[in-house]
């Protein structure tokens, strides 16, 4: 097995090969083993599961999960990092690895074949795509596991609950198919480069009873969401048109809701009225 690499070992694998970090892409590449796999502890990966890995870059992730004898699907969006794994990493693998080059948020789950019933995530993601890649995910077959590290604000959205200052629609369509804990605060010092902020390391388990909004739904609450401290009702007064969002406020309304209270501030289940029977 390869030795994990440190700050050194990735600057010279990137000089090797005429690369360098591109902060566009959010490459910050993980130099820390012990986080890495935490990562993979924290989705319970075995030997022989089915995993999809996001952006991985010179294989930090990767080279564990082959090692552990996972089918891995990854994409990557770097041509030179693609390469790289190609040429680098996927010999090595052959039965195992299905490295695809393009973009995530329109392979969110690397090309994963149908015949895979079951899947998990393993990924350190790229900041920039982090909330509209988890929209996308929950838009398709869910993973019945996730281990996400990602920039501690996005992370901080993803785990919000109701009635706190960073819930949103991401939260809130999260929290509705997983449950979702902050496991570990990753500092910036285990990235080579180093970002500006700290990584939070996330743990997700689909629930007993996964629920998915659907796209119209979903593009209500972001509407809805975006007069985040204007009172409902007075939303909904300004959306003639979203007659699915005013039969659902009346019903909660006859329930004893008040029209008054603000879009972060309306509980989890309340929200899940709009597409519950
Ligand atoms: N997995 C590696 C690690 O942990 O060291 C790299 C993680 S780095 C935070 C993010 C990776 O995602 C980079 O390899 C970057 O090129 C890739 N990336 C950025 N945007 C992407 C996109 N839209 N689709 C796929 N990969 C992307």
């Amino acid at each position: 097995m390869l030795s994990y690499p440190t700050s050194k070992r990735v600057k010279e694998l990137l000089a090797a090969h005429h690369m360098s970090p591109r902060k566009r892409l959010g490459q910050n590449f993980l130099v820390d083993a012990n986080i890495a796999r935490k990562s993979l502890a924290l989705a319970e990966v075995e030997p022989g599961d089915c995993i999809v890995e996001i952006g991985p870059g010179l294989g930090a992730l990767t080279h564990l999960l082959l090692e552990a004898s996972c089918r891995l699907y990854a994409v990557e969006l770097d041509a030179g990092l693609f390469r790289y794994l190609r040429r680098q990493v996927a010999p090595s693998y052959p039965h195992l690895l299905h490295l695809v080059k393009g973009d995530a948020l329109d392979q969110p789950l690397a090309e994963l074949p149908h015949r895979e019933k079951s899947f998990k995530i393993v990924a350190n993601l790229p900041y920039s795509i982090s909330t509209s890649w988890m929209d996308a995910v929950l838009s398709g077959r869910l993973p019945d596991r996730l281990a996400l590290m990602l920039q501690k604000e996005a992370a901080d959205r993803f785990v919000a609950s109701a009635g706190s200052k960073n819930f949103g629609p991401i939260s809130l369509f999260i929290r509705s198919a997983y449950n979702i804990e902050a496991v570990h605060r990753v500092s910036a010092s285990c990235f080579y480069p180093a970002p500006e902020v700290d990584s939070t390391l996330l743990s997700l388990r689909i629930r007993n009873v996964p629920l998915v909004f659907d796209g119209m739904a979903k593009e209500g609450i972001r509407r809805i969401f975006r007069h985040r401290r204007k009172q409902i009702g007075s939303i909904l007064a300004r959306m003639p048109e979203a007659e699915r969002f005013h039969a659902w406020l009346e019903g909660l309304r006859r329930k004893g809701f008040n029209p008054a209270t603000r879009p972060e501030q309306i509980k989890q289940g309340d929200w899940q009225q709009l597409i519950l029977p």
